[in-house]
């Protein structure tokens, strides 16, 4: 396989075991993929017959599939069964390179709770602040997606933004690079917990931050952004890769 698709599939396995190392992504649930770049297929992380678990990812659970679930390279693995989620947005939205679909557990009890992620905090983290002044919408279903059909519903709550909270279930993000949608994911469940707990301890949802200081964090919704902070992405990374080799290591390569 071409050294850059190597790269790809490696990146997958691993921003996998960060996000289940942070809770993000639980025990067997939910999966991560990324764009073959100029194909109709992506490499999704798919479950194998001795599975012990999406922490322990290793390259070879990361396999080739198409869009519409023409099964490739997948002897002895399992494909999501929510894989439209993937195939449809990858279909429908060229600038999305890489889709996480998660079912992180502050995300889940806010979506059951009606309690909206609303931008409550300003410097804490900028990235979950500026998805929350865009606003973070909710699919109302708890359903499986598994077909286009409910794909495209979803994607129709989904409306323009990057990212969907689906109530009952979890998370759906998409970006530029795994890593983008990695720390968007972490980010979004950060603010998800930040909202439930500031909600326990007022006693009731949390208000949005004043209008002044929203305006102070225009900034972060300004088109080229995402190369203004490239080198926050990158660091923050290299900071959970660390974390992750120094606890359950780093993804074993394809035999
Ligand atoms: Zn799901």
């Amino acid at each position: 396989m071409d050294e850059s698709l190597q790269t790809l599939r490696r990146k997958v396995a691993l921003g996998t075991r960060i996000l289940a190392g942070q809770g993000c992504l639980g025990d067997i649930l939910g999966h991560l993929s990324v764009r073959i770049p100029g194909t109709d297929r992506m490499f999704i992380r798919c479950l194998g017959d001795e599975e012990k678990g999406l922490l322990y990812t290793d390259v070879r659970h990361v396999r080739r599939v198409g869009f519409d679930r023409t099964v490739e390279q997948v002897e002895g693995y399992r494909v999501p069964l929510e894989l439209p989620i993937h195939g449809e947005i990858y279909k429908a939205r060229p600038e999305a390179r890489a889709v996480l679909h998660a079912h992180p557990y502050h995300c889940l009890v806010a979506t059951i709770a009606g309690i909206e992620l609303r931008p409550i905090y300003g410097s804490y983290d900028p990235l979950s602040l500026g998805a929350a002044i865009r606003g973070i919408p909710v699919y109302p279903r708890s359903v499986l997606i598994d077909s286009p059909e409910l794909a495209a519903e979803f994607m129709a709550a989904m409306g323009d933004r990057d990212c969907c909270l689906m109530r009952g279930h979890g998370l759906t993000v998409y970006g530029p690079t795994v890593e983008a949608a990695t720390l968007l994911a972490l980010r979004l469940e950060m603010l998800a917990k930040v909202t439930l707990d500031a909600a326990r301890a007022g006693g009731r949802p949390p208000e949005p931050l004043p209008q002044a200081d929203l305006d102070a964090f225009a900034f972060v919704l300004e088109e080229g952004i995402q190369h203004a902070v490239s080198k926050v992405y990158e660091w923050t990374w290299n900071h959970y890769a660390q974390r992750v080799a120094d606890t359950v290591g780093l993804p074993a390569e394809d035999p």
